[in-house]
This record gives structure tokens, sequence and C-alpha cells, in this order.
């Protein structure tokens, strides 16, 4: 007859799994540089924000950088997409949001997007 044992604090963690709190605690500590410095920045625009998700730069938003690269040959190396000639014209005249939300295919569009485009 086999003994009844007691809880044997199972299953292990295995390596994947402190590994990967190893990268949460590293994700945490990355989480509260971005609010005490700008070092993150690499364009030279950007500031602290409220918020860590706020605190990104340009240059780690892929289709900023794909943007950046294709436009190169007309518009010359810059730093920030904020200095892209297209940026204000695109992304801070109202009209020309109002037509980009208009054009959005609605599964590209949030929850509340959705309400107000509707
Ligand atoms: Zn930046
Ligand atoms: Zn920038």
């Amino acid at each position: 007859m086999d003994y009844i044992q007691p809880y044997q604090f199972e299953p292990l963690a295995n390596e994947d799994e402190s590994a990967r709190s190893i990268a949460e605690d590293a994700l945490v500590i990355e989480k509260q540089k971005r609010l005490e410095n700008t070092e993150w920045c690499t364009c030279g625009n950007c500031k602290i924000m409220q918020s860590f998700e706020e605190c990104l730069c340009c240059t780690e938003v892929a289709d900023v950088i794909s943007t950046r690269d294709r436009d190169a040959e007309i518009t010359g190396e810059f730093q920030c997409i904020t200095d892209h000639p297209g940026f204000h014209a695109n992304c801070l005249d109202v009209w020309a949001l109002q037509m980009a939300r208009k054009n959005t295919p609605k599964k590209f569009l949030t929850k509340e997007a959705k309400s107000m485009h509707e």
C-alpha cells in the first residue's frame, strides 16, 4: 500500500517560468526608469509623460521607422518623426485626422473609437 503523500510543493517552477519572472521584473524596472529620465529617447524630442505607456519614443515604433526610411530620399535625414514634413499636415490637422478615421476599417478601431464612429 502506498502512503498518501502530503503536498510536495509541486509542480516546481521550471527554468522557463523563473526566467519569465526575471524578465517581468526587468520590465517593471524599465517602466520606472522611463518615468525618471528620458534616456530611452533617441529622437531628442520626447519628454517624461504621466504614464509609462506614453513614454514611447517615435524611434521605437516600427511604422515610424519604415516611414522615415521610405521618405528619406525626399525629406532627408531627420531625427524625430515630428520633423517629417508630412507630420503636421497629417497628424496635427483636425480635418486630416477626421478623414483618416473615416477611412480606417472598423476592425482597426478600438472599442471606444468604434462607438464614436457610429
Ligand atoms: Zn524620442
Ligand atoms: Zn520623436
